[in-house]
């Protein structure tokens, strides 16, 4: 189904060196997804495999999703859409006068976009399941926000098996979870999961990772070794603060890796902040996912 999607996989698997690494003791090394494909971003990619492979059994070739106005979700969507031959709509939150370079992006490849208040859009966010939206309003399968899915687990957890270094910790940023979710339910025992939530939402995160991971009935995922830092949001979803722009430009300057002010900048940030204060092990070996998200990054 995806041959017309040529993807670079699997991503490679980068070391970081760096005197703060090596007097902590530890190994980071990056899962680099966000050089599978040039527009359709790592994470992005793998939650939609699967939930694209059952649309396509199920005969569904109209796909109906949500986002912000900067979505990475909706703009990975909106490209594989167009590529594939698929129908999509995405229902945008809010309305926008001046659209985003994100939406016209999505316009340009054939997306048919809704605009929703935010109090629709948050009744959107009930809607779990492929055939979930209210009948006549929508015909086509449903993707949640984020791609919030067992299916999107799935995927996630080939990235998993593609690491083929000895590992003790696997490090995400979160926004819906979804991705933390999938790598606890990939991981092997022993190892442990660590996210760092992009948005101010102390309990609220770690109730939706409980709840896909009871829902992809993994028993395991209960007593799976894992947790969300909340202390590096920077204020709140896709806020931002000198000190982490400033960290930003520091890491791509010296380690040659772009990063993402609304995901992944914020995950390295307080990753690099707890290696820095001896919060792991001596000998810990870390995998930090790069989820990609840079189509944003010089546009928002
Ligand atoms: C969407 C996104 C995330 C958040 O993933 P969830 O599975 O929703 O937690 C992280 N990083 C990037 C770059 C993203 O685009």
């Amino acid at each position: 189904m995806f041959e017309k999607l040529p993807l670079s996989l699997p991503s490679p698997l980068t070391k970081i060196n760096d005197p703060v690494i090596d007097s902590a003791g530890v190994e980071l090394w990056l899962k680099r997804d966000d050089l599978i494909h040039p527009v359709v971003s790592g994470n992005k990619w793998r939650k939609l495999k699967y939930l694209l492979l059952d649309a396509q059994q199920k005969g569904q070739t109209h796909i109906i999703s949500m986002g912000g106005p900067y979505s990475n979700h909706l703009h990975a969507l909106a490209y594989v859409g167009k590529q594939l031959g698929l129908a999509t709509t995405g229902l945008v939150r809010g309305f926008h006068r001046q659209p985003s370079a994100t939406l016209v992006d999505l316009k340009t490849w054939g997306m048919t976009l809704e605009f929703v208040s935010r109090e629709e859009f948050r009744q959107l966010r009930q809607y779990r399941h492929w055939d979930d939206l209210p009948a006549g309003q929508y015909q086509g399968y449903w993707v949640p926000e984020g791609g919030y899915n067992p299916l999107a687990l799935k995927g996630i957890g080939e990235l998993v098996s593609e690491i083929d270094t000895a590992w003790d910790i696997i490090v995400t940023p979160c926004g819906t979870g979804t991705t933390l979710a999938g790598l606890i339910a990939a991981m092997p025992t022993g190892c442990r999961a660590l996210g760092f939530s992009a948005l101010k939402a102390d309990g609220y995160l770690d109730r939706e990772v409980t709840e896909l991971l009871a829902e992809t009935l993994l028993e395991k995922g209960v007593i799976a070794d894992w947790s969300i830092n909340h202390d590096y949001h920077f204020g709140g979803f896709a806020r931002q603060q000198p000190e982490l722009n400033h960290f930003m430009t520091w890491f791509e300057g010296t380690h040659r890796v772009s990063l993402d002010p609304v995901y992944t900048g914020k995950m390295l940030y307080g990753l690099w902040e707890m290696i820095k204060n001896g919060q792991f092990a001596k000998g810990s070996r870390i995998v930090a996912l790069h989820t990609g998200g840079l189509q944003g990054r010089s546009r928002a």
